[in-house]
């Protein structure tokens, strides 16, 4: 065989990590050696995390890590087998019962990965004549879920409601369903959907509505039931998909709607099917966040109280944060090596996050995604707030007009960024679209 016809030799060429490596700029991977949710143990070094999607911090929560030991003794470490077979447990049952009513929605679907329930949902649902309008900032597995569906696929440009009226305009009448699907809470930026404007635009052009809540579910909303109910909208959100692996301290993913088209799903996607059932420990342990949140609201109220310090200080240091509204508060930085050589000093001073570069965003807009959460202290906080200070100074982000301008800009090309968000940040629907 000659190299060139080997499917591995672009493996053997393939040396992206290994250059990022020799420049000692590598920020993958790093192996935790304990944590408690809000600080990690590294290198045998205590580091405050922000970079975690640990929002409500109940990974740590005593009732939490009680319910995940008692369901392994009642019912052992794994499922070993898919839910639609042998993997099927009360407690799956309850739980999807119990979120259903959380969310306001008639039935829940619970999957073994958020990534799984949104490739699931979306190939399943769309046939070869339907059409999904997606947000061009979407997670990947929406991404995925669109790539496997054999109907099209139609980006408008993030959170851009001008540009998603204009391509429904174009194109709504080739098809026959249609499903608009965004984040609510954007992974990267920490925007929020403009829910308002998408169930109006999906009321005039007769299409569905999806809303990945990620990011929302725990965040948003009275008690964190998300986006819809965040805008009070969950009646007009079709369907609502989440994850457990952020706010509910586990593993899992799950779709909620109407009772028809979650039992749809649930004997057609693939994704649903052919894997095995989240594992006893993961049910219990999402089942009692469920109960925490409703009954403990200080989590939620911490969570704010934390993100809205760091937001107003971040800016009034002078950082470009992007459209956030949420506890995912980004810094935006430009170039990526300069965003890997940031985080490594960021490391080295005692706080870990985490960088977002090509292709999680264009060429030239690289970031330090950064997150709180409830359980951080104001120790924690000021901790990091003194390092980013000191560190945005020292390579010229903070300080510099011409920088600032410069980050500004592209801000505003490639986040739809206008200006600064006012200081209104808050929990209460205190945002861009009341
Ligand atoms: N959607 C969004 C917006 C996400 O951020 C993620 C996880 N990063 C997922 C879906 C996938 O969820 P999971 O980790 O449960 O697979």
């Amino acid at each position: 065989m000659t190299t060139s016809n080997d499917l591995f030799s672009k493996c053997y060429s393939y040396d992206v990590p290994t250059q990022i490596k020799a420049a000692g700029l590598y920020p993958f991977f790093k192996a935790i050696e304990s944590t408690c949710g809000s600080s990690v143990v590294t290198e045998g070094k205590r580091r405050v995390m922000i970079g975690s999607n640990n929002y409500l911090g109940l990974t740590h929560h005593e009732r939490v890590r009680e319910a995940a030991k008692q369901a392994i003794d009642q019912y052992g470490t794994g499922c070993t087998g898919s839910r639609f077979l042998n993997g099927n447990l009360v407690a799956h049952e309850e739980l999807e019962t119990q979120l259903a009513k959380f969310l306001g929605k008639e039935s829940c679907l619970v999957f073994s990965t958020g990534f799984f329930a949104n490739q699931g949902s979306l190939s399943s649902l769309i046939g070869r004549s339907d059409v999904i309008y997606s947000d061009r900032e979407n997670h990947a597995s929406i991404v995925e879920g669109c790539r496997l569906a054999i109907g099209d696929t139609v980006k408008f440009k993030h959170n851009d409601m001008e540009d998603l009226e204009r391509v429904l305009r174009t194109t709504r009448s080739k098809y026959e369903g249609a499903l608009i699907v965004a984040d609510g809470v954007f992974s990267m930026s920490g925007d929020i959907l403009n829910l308002p404007e998408v169930v109006k635009l999906a009321k005039k052009y007769g299409c569905r509505v999806y809303v990945d809540d990620a990011h929302g579910l725990g965040v948003l909303g009275p008690q964190g039931q998300g986006t819809a109910a965040h805008f009070g909208l969950t009646d007009e959100v079709d369907l609502i998909m989440g994850t457990f692996s952020k706010s509910f301290a586990s593993i899992g993913g799950y779709i909620a709607g109407k009772a028809e088209v979650v039992d749809y799903i649930r004997h057609k996607a693939r994704a649903f099917m052919f894997t095995a059932a989240l594992p006893p420990a993961g049910v219990a342990t999402v089942t009692e966040c469920l109960h925490v949140v409703q009954e403990e609201p200080e989590h939620l109220t911490n969570l704010w109280k934390n993100a809205r310090k760091m937001k107003l200080a971040l800016n009034d240091m002078g950082y470009n944060t992007l459209n956030s509204q949420t506890p995912i508060i980004p810094l935006l930085i430009g170039d990526d090596m300069q965003a890997f050589a940031f985080t490594k000093k960021l490391y080295e001073s005692g706080v870990f996050a985490t960088p977002v570069v090509r292709p999680a965003v264009p060429e030239g807009c690289a970031l330090i995604r950064t997150s709180y959460m409830a359980s951080h202290s104001e120790e924690d906080l000021n901790t990091a707030l003194a390092v980013l200070e000191k560190l945005g100074h020292e390579f010229g982000i903070l300080g510099n007009s011409e920088r600032q301008e410069q980050l500004d800009g592209i801000a505003k090309t490639h986040f739809g960024q206008k200006s600064q968000p006012a200081p209104t940040f808050d929990r209460e629907p205190v945002h861009q679209y009341a």
